[in-house]
């Protein structure tokens, strides 16, 4: 490059311009006033034009296809770059700027443009440098797309979370989906069990003729249906392929429609449809990133399924349980005149003194066992009542329960040498009071009978406050319950039978009344016990009130 100082030209040299045209940049050189004096051909492939026809002519002309890429306003002459660095002498450094070629296509280039200063510090020229940034920006685009559906995809999944009932999922998610991808209509479909049909389970914005059409129909009917059984999304737009949608479809003013499998456990559990009314094809992020949504539904369908049939199930389970109590109630309330009319007639039997000692001694056998007929008669009509007859709740101070319980028990506690003692302080409770003293009956009872031929007995008895909660507990160190009976021994009739245990005489049902009465006050009843010979503790829980 020379400056010819006279007329103050800027004169590039043929070597100078031919490492120029070695460059993958655009570089452009204009004169003090603006006109080009030389451009390499990388520009010549950026601006869309010849050489021949710029060179010496204003840089105006050929920049005047450049806007501001955000706002797309036309620059103005003083704001054109090389004239901008023509008047401040100043350089600009990376101008991004949206460029509108001479064949209509747009472009995004980047331009820096320096002064060039000749003697005396004079400037004679500028240097400009034009990157064609339109790969990056669009990559850049695709990106932030990507970010923007990356989040809706994580929006979805949030709400979705919040909810397990079963027709709000569905509603959401078609908003959702509606929502993230501009569409104008959307819905969701299930099959029935067979799998041979599918059914409607939530739309927006479909005309009644299309949705009875599709709802009932045969799965293979439709690309609703095959969707289901592909797995695989579909891009249907009118005029390409608008074959296989149903007829009321084709005559709705939608012009495409993506069609895409809800999966759970890779799976098709469902079909998501989302309609719209522009010609749009599904480009392959947006593909991606339907499948995703298509997960996080699929997972919240099945979710939300299995919650509504655990429901279903517990509440006929609990009539079930409700109808087998009565019955219980109802035959156990029948046996109970019968068994009183045996004793009634044994005692008279015994009464009348005409007995041979041989049927003195059958007589009281009939005698014994119906007394213990009669009693357990009338526990299990006590443990059918528990909870079903109204019961008074009154301010109870557990201690004194278990004061009163263990005052009972006293003859049966110093027989078998037992040492009792009592930990931490127990708390006064709204409670009904026969209630709990039957579960310390019950416990302390239990830790009596199954002390086994422990030569130094111990009984300890304590609460501890737990915050939201009170836990009590039960704890001997007689025979011990091996591990696989800590559930079982809750339910009723269930005893351990072991050599320890086949003496001790019980109907099984004192826990069944401690598991009830515990439940029914709000708390949980478990056993821990090491096993055999290691003793047993039973603890359980009463809420704060
Ligand atoms: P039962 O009338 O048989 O005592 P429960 O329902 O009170 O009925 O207890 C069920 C079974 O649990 C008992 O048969 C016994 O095998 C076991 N069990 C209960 N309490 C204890 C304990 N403290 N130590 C060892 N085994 C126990």
């Amino acid at each position: 490059m020379s400056v010819d100082l006279r007329n103050s030209a800027l004169i590039i040299s043929e070597d100078l311009m031919r490492l120029f045209e070695g460059i993958g940049d655009g570089l452009i050189v204009t004169n003090r006033f603006g006109e080009i004096v030389g451009m390499n051909k990388a520009s010549e492939l950026i601006f869309g034009v010849s050489k021949e026809v710029n060179i010496h002519k204003n840089s105006a002309v050929l920049l005047r296809g450049l806007s501001d890429a955000r706002t797309r306003m036309p620059l103005s002459s003083p704001n054109l770059p090389f004239n901008k660095v023509i008047e401040t002498g100043r350089p600009i450094d990376s101008v991004e700027l949206l460029l509108k070629k001479q064949d209509g296509k747009e472009s995004f280039v980047e331009i820096s443009a320096a002064p060039i200063f000749g003697d005396e510090n004079l400037l004679v020229g500028t240097l400009g440098i034009v990157i064609d940034v339109t790969n990056r920006r669009q990559l850049e685009e695709a990106l932030t797309q990507r970010n923007l559906q990356l989040s809706a995809i994580n929006r979805i999944a949030t709400l979705l979370n919040r909810t397990i009932d079963f027709r709000e999922v569905l509603e959401y998610s078609v908003r959702q989906t509606m929502d993230i991808f501009s569409g104008d209509a959307g819905a969701i479909f299930l099959p029935d069990k067979s799998g041979r049909k599918i059914f409607v389970a939530a739309s927006a914005s479909l005309a009644e003729d299309f949705l009875s059409e599709v709802h009932g129909s045969e799965t293979g009917a439709t690309v609703f249906g095959r969707v289901l059984q592909t797995g695989n999304v579909e891009s249907i737009v009118r005029g390409e392929n608008f074959n296989g949608v149903p007829r009321s479809l084709k005559k709705s003013p939608f012009a495409s429609v993506v069609v895409f499998p809800l999966k759970a456990k890779g799976k098709a559990v469902g079909v998501g449809a989302m309609f719209s009314d522009a010609e749009r094809v599904l480009e392959d992020t947006q593909r991606e990133i339907i499948e995703g949504i298509g997960t996080v539904i699929g997972a919240a369908i099945e979710n939300s399924r299995l919650h509504e049939e655990t429901i279903q199930k517990t509440r006929l389970l609990e009539s079930k349980n409700h109808e087998l109590q009565q019955f219980t109630y109802a035959i156990t309330h029948d046996l109970k005149s019968p068994v009183l009319v045996i004793e009634g007639f044994a005692r008279e039997l015994r009464r009348g003194g005409h007995l041979e000692t041989e049927q003195e001694v059958l007589v009281d056998a009939i005698l014994a066992s119906s007394n213990r007929l009669h009693s357990l008669v009338n526990d299990l009509l006590d443990l059918a009542r528990v909870g079903s007859v109204e019961a008074v709740l009154e301010e109870v101070d557990l201690g004194e329960v278990v004061k009163r319980v263990l005052a009972e028990l006293s003859i049966r506690l110093s027989e078998r040498r037992i040492k009792v003692s009592l930990e931490g302080t127990f708390p006064r409770l709204f409670v009904v009071a026969r209630y709990l003293e039957r579960v310390f009956t019950n416990l302390i009872d239990n830790a009596i009978k199954y002390m086994g031929d422990q030569e130094n007995p111990q009984l300890v008895i304590g609460a501890q406050d737990k915050d939201d909660h009170f836990l009590f507990f039960i704890r001997d160190n007689g025979i011990g319950i091996p591990k696989e009976f800590h559930e079982r021994i809750f339910a009723i009739f269930q005893r351990v039978k072991t050599s320890d245990t086949e003496k001790v005489e019980g109907s099984g049902l004192g826990l069944a009344f401690v598991k009830k009465i515990v439940e029914l006050s709000g708390g949980t009843v478990w056993v821990e016990s090491a096993g055999k010979g290691k003793g047993t503790t039973f603890l359980f829980t009463l809420p704060r009130q």
